[in-house]
């Protein structure tokens, strides 16, 4: 009886080590980047988007000679195919501003299953490629929250995780004047770098907390470019034409027909 058990426990070792080398991919994970590389860049990010304030947020960036970085959902606050948000994202991508993934429903990834994380991830790919004809390296895991399978995940799909070192709060109920303290701390601590949390779904970030960033920042000598820009990174691993919209153009949770 003992002789059996040490036997089954000594075999189930075995596979469990054998696994995952029989996997490679599996065993590999996505590099995560919770701040830039590049001296004196800082990065704005904006999350939870395509949204009615990202053609504000995009003219005023480029009014102010800076780029931001918008991690988008595929169905959130809005369907990314509805066409004043495909033609908001066009605009937004058109005028120099890199495209992000941040999942299609914006899930808690550490709560789903291999394939259920795979199928977040590949419908937005899927999205960019029809709407903006790129394909993006990078995501932005909702609420930050990953565990090993998301990362293992994301490198199976050639990702990068993209998190951040400053958080305006601007979701977590911070004032206008708190969030831009925020901005105001990371700069006073000379941080080399700033990667900031921002959502271009709140009317007082894109009308009133992103300008006074801007100008804050730039008076400090920080560049403001895209995430990639700031990691000395490509933007996206394949560039191809903006979309025409099609029939395929369309959320299915929102397919009444
Ligand atoms: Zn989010």
């Amino acid at each position: 009886m003992v002789l059996g058990v040490t036997f089954w426990f000594l075999l189930s070792s075995a596979l469990s080590v054998a696994e995952p080398t029989n996997d490679l991919a599996a065993s590999r994970k996505a590099v995560v980047y919770s701040s830039c590389k590049i001296p004196n860049t800082a990065a704005l990010t904006f999350d939870d988007g395509p949204y009615k304030f990202m053609t504000n947020i995009s003219d005023l960036l480029v009014s102010k000679g800076a780029k931001g970085t918008f991690f988008v959902n595929g169905d959130n606050y809005a369907c990314i195919y509805d066409t004043k948000v495909a033609a908001r994202l066009q605009y937004a991508y058109s005028n120099g501003h890199q495209i992000c993934s941040h999942t299609w429903s914006h899930p808690d990834l550490q709560t789903l299953s291999e394939n259920e994380i795979a199928g977040e991830i590949a419908q937005v790919d899927i999205a960019l490629m029809k709407i903006l004809g790129v394909a993006s390296p990078f995501i932005r895991p909702p609420f930050g929250s990953y565990n090993t399978l998301v990362r293992q995940v994301a490198f199976q799909q050639n990702k990068s995780l993209v998190l951040w070192d400053t958080d305006s709060e601007d979701s977590l109920n911070a004032t206008v004047a708190q969030s831009e303290g925020i901005y105001d701390d990371a700069i006073s601590a000379n941080l080399s770098t700033i990667l900031a949390l921002n959502h271009e779904t709140e009317q007082t970030t894109a009308q009133e907390l992103i300008g006074y960033a801007v100008d804050a920042l730039q008076a400090a000598n920080y560049s403001l470019v895209t995430v990639a820009e700031c990691l000395g990174l490509e933007p996206y691993s394949f560039v191809g034409q903006l979309g025409q919209r099609d029939t395929t153009w369309f959320c299915p949770e929102d397919d009444d027909s």
